[in-house]
């Protein structure tokens, strides 16, 4: 019997459910498939940077793979629609009798799987998905009666009472099979897909890498994250994110890593607080397979379709370029152009700006995000999104509004944040970064530096007075 691997966001052999189910019968022959869908993605806005990185990853798990003498097998189509009609052709070929596969839980990602289903068992392939990038099934946290939470503070409450009842286990890589190691022949060629560097000392690609960081996380910095977590300047969180997005690393690896450090981890709060955004990472891919609509661009509150957003081409540029005039949302925005990955508290202080001092709209943000990030991933950047913008589950109240000068002030007081991408105000003083043309102007200086695009108070009101029409209107 032949079994298929059907790698998809799980690019990685350790942990991986589908992988792990496949070569359980030792007797079966098994090899795996990856399709390349360049023109899916594009639609999806996937970063270069992002398509980059899964190809390192991808000709790392080609070796690791074929370590263990299971060979993978590579193509390369337009869309999901072409990818179904590849597998279909790909398992009559190899007559493939099993396919195994972890979901993916966006929704058109959902429908390629359920054509794929369909048209497999027509043909007589029997097919198992496996809830593989999640700690806990979607549905499977549920009020008492019986719904999604809408708010993440409980969800967290009974996320934890299911983890003391048991645990997910990781599931061991396979061991070698017969005939291994096996000798690549053909290395994956490139996606045709826009090209970009990233940087591999911030990003090694591959899941020993991913292993490695991870390690070095649990033991000290995990300690240390609940007090530097906010502090742009201090290398103070994971930066696991590009690896779980990608499904190198799975989260129940990181959840045993931290409890092998920490055995009490669950009840203490220093390091529980770091387990808490694993949760926050399952409440998103829940919510989005309770809420398809999510995938659909739809906001989660139902009012907010009333907000009568700006169009200002000049004011989205500026944004997305750095050009504000509000030095921590340009640092931050210069940061994410550079390497694919900005700081959480800064993804909150940039996604506000955008849609509470400029009042545009979170969709033109949110996708311009995709387009940048390394660890662009649908369920947190729109949950993200849709809790900056107010339009979401548990999102922040319309009426509470960031002041990108005070946000500034307390997260990078001494500005060190803001120098590293800010060079044209290195002259500045620490107590002025914040504000450098109130400076410049006492001192008779002339900055290189973009003026505010708008002034917050007016904004806040402006913003205000937009959400409470809405609000009133509906
Ligand atoms: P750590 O602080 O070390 O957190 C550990 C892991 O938990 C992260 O790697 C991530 O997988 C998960 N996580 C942390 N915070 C969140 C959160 N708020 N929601 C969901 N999961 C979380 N995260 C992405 O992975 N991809 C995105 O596209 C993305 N877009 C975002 C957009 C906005 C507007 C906001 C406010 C947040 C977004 N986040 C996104 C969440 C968060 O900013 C990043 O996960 C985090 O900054 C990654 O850095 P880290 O790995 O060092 O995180």
């Amino acid at each position: 019997t032949t079994h298929l691997v059907w790698l998809r966001n799980d690019l990685r052999i350790n942990d991986n459910l589908a992988l792990h189910a496949a070569c359980r019968d030792s007797k079966a022959k098994v090899i795996a498939l990856y399709i390349a869908t360049p023109k899916q993605w594009q639609q999806h806005d996937m970063a270069p940077k992002q398509a980059a990185f899964i190809y390192q990853s991808l000709l790392l798990l080609q070796e690791t793979l074929a370590d263990r003498g299971i060979e993978l097998y590579y193509h390369q189509c337009t869309d999901f629609n072409a990818s179904v009609d590849y597998l279909t052709t790909f398992c009559e070929q190899h007559k493939i009798d099993n396919l195994f596969y972890n979901y993916q839980y966006e929704f058109n990602e959902r429908q390629r799987d359920a054509k794929v289903e369909k048209q497999l068992d027509e043909n007589g392939v029997i097919c198992q998905g496996f809830d593989d990038s999640v700690l806990l099934a979607p549905g499977s946290v549920q009020t008492g009666d019986r719904s999604m939470y809408k708010v993440f503070t409980p969800f967290s409450k009974a996320f934890v009472r299911r983890l003391h009842q048991g645990l997910p286990e990781c599931v061991p890589a396979p061991r070698a099979r017969d005939g291994a190691p096996l000798r690549i022949h053909k290395k994956i060629p490139p996606f045709s897909y826009q090209a970009a560097d990233f940087d591999q000392a911030l990003f090694p690609p591959g899941e020993a890498a991913a292993l490695r960081q991870l390690r070095h996380f649990a033991t000290q910095p995990i300690l240390d994250y609940s007090s530097a977590r906010d502090m742009p300047a201090i290398d103070g969180t994971s930066r696991l994110s590009v690896y779980l997005a990608t499904g190198v690393l799975s989260p129940r690896q990181c959840l045993h890593r931290v409890l092998k450090e920490h055995t009490a981890a669950l009840d203490d709060n220093r390091v529980f607080v770091w387990l808490n955004e694993l949760i926050w990472r399952d409440f998103y891919r829940h919510l989005m397979v309770a809420y398809p609509a999510l995938c659909k661009h739809q906001p989660f509150i139902q009012w907010t379709h009333n907000v009568e957003w700006q169009q200002n081409d000049e004011h989205f540029t500026a944004w997305k370029e750095g050009r504000t005039g509000y030095p921590i949302v340009d640092a931050a925005m210069r940061q994410m152009n550079d390497i694919g990955w900005m700081h959480n508290r800064l993804r909150m202080i940039t996604a506000s700006f955008l849609v509470k001092d400029l009042l545009l709209h979170w969709h033109g943000g949110e996708r311009y995000f995709m387009q940048q990030l390394i660890d662009g991933d649908l369920a947190a950047n729109n949950g993200g999104w849709q809790w900056a913008a107010s339009t979401g589950t548990d999102a922040a109240p319309y009426f509470r509004i960031f002041n990108p000068t005070t946000q500034g002030e307390r997260f990078d007081k001494q500005g060190e944040f803001i120098r590293h991408y800010l060079p044209e105000l290195s002259d500045v003083p620490d107590s002025d970064i914040h504000q450098p043309h109130a400076w410049a102007k006492k001192h008779n200086k002339v900055l290189d530096y973009p003026a505010p695009i708008v002034e917050h108070k007016d904004a806040r009101k402006k913003t205000l007075d937009a959400f409470e029409r809405a609000k009133n209107a509906a």
